[in-house]
């Protein structure tokens, strides 16, 4: 008998954040089981609530550098990591000046990869233009998108990029689940159709594209490889859900639940090196709102902590990141690890 993929039902009530009818229902799916983060931890970058020193760490290479192209999302899902909504600018869009000038900074920086994400980043009217720009320098390029209607009003320009720089462009698709229950649950009604038929036609035209999806609580990720994977057939999406950088999928994260800090000494306890961690090889540019020109930030999961604020440059940015987060565990470092010796 072949694997049962799980679905989760919820009932669609409204979400705090946005009277969106988007919105979705109450509690996330994903949310993270835990008791609340006491308030002396993450509040001092040297030392830990224990009085341990912090763990950190350095750039060991700027390969990634994430362009940040505002909070505005046609979603509000319920864990939006960065609460992205139809109404919260607090992230505005990145203008197509301003992306010239870290660009051509990381040119000079010989970065690899330009990452693009929001909210959704074609709600930005710029981007197309800053999509060709990243392109026409020779950066690879990654777009992070919903794939519903803000990504299809660009189709005919999608199509010329993809024409002029093939698999340089690569469109990667949140898809939380592999069943439309918990996708919506966590994305809202009427968000699963339209990214299913976003992904069908990314597929169907042949660019490189790839799919972040998350696990629910004790699902394991062989099992949720083998349900996408029947989905994609079933779909007719042209992906590898065995393919770690195909089908990505991510932890859980809460910032508001209690998690250990991390210690210099973690990283001999969990056999894991600070280059491993993405603040060692990637920066985000980001433009907040009230402020003249775009700031650059440790990292894409971490726009708004003052603390993670690097400096107007990426020259600036190049500094240790004191890893003073409930993300800098949750997500990167432990991902369901324990350092306690
Ligand atoms: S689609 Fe992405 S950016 Fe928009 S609300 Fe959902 S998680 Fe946030
Ligand atoms: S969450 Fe913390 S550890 Fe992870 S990339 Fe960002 S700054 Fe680094």
């Amino acid at each position: 008998m072949g694997r049962v993929c799980r679905v989760h039902e919820a009932p669609f009530l409204v979400n705090s954040r946005t009277a969106s009818r988007n919105a979705p229902a109450g509690p996330s799916p994903f949310a993270v089981e835990a008791k609340a983060l006491p308030r002396e931890k993450f509040s001092d970058p040297a030392l830990t609530a224990k009085g341990e020193p912090r763990a950190s760490v350095p750039l060991v290479g700027l390969d990634t550098l994430w362009l940040n192209t505002g909070t505005l999302c046609n979603l509000a899902c319920a864990t939006c990591y960065i609460e992205s909504s139809p109404t919260n600018d607090a992230l505005i869009y990145l203008g197509a000046k301003d992306a010239r000038r870290f660009l051509a900074e990381a040119e000079q920086a010989r970065v690899r990869e330009i990452g693009f994400t929001g909210g959704e980043p074609f709600m930005n009217p710029a981007m197309i233009p800053m999509l060709e720009d990243s392109l026409a320098r020779g950066f690879e390029v990654l777009v992070l998108t919903n794939a519903m209607r803000p990504m299809r009003r660009r189709e005919a320009a999608l199509l010329a990029l993809r024409e002029e720089h093939g698999a340089r462009l690569t469109m990667r698709v949140s898809l939380d689940h592999h069943s439309k229950a918990v996708h919506e649950a966590e994305r809202g009604p009427r968000s699963w159709e339209p990214a299913m038929e976003g992904l069908q036609w990314l597929s169907r035209y042949d660019f490189s594209v790839a799919v972040a999806g998350r696990l629910l609580p004790g699902e394991g990720e062989n099992d949720a490889r083998e349900c996408y994977a029947r989905l994609f057939k079933d779909e007719g999406i042209g992906i590898d859900a065995f393919d770690p950088a195909r089908l990505v999928l991510f932890p859980e994260m809460d910032a508001d639940k209690d998690i250990a800090e991390i210690t210099t000494a973690c990283w001999s306890i969990l056999g894991k090196s600070p280059k491993d961690i993405m603040c060692a090889s990637s920066r985000m540019v980001v433009h907040r709102k009230g402020e003249a020109a775009p700031r650059v930030v440790a990292c894409t999961l971490i726009p708004h902590d003052p603390g993670f604020d690097m400096g107007a440059t990426l020259a600036e940015a190049a500094g240790d990141v004191a890893l003073n987060h409930p993300h800098c565990a949750r997500f990167c470092v432990l991902g369901g690890a324990s350092c306690s010796a």
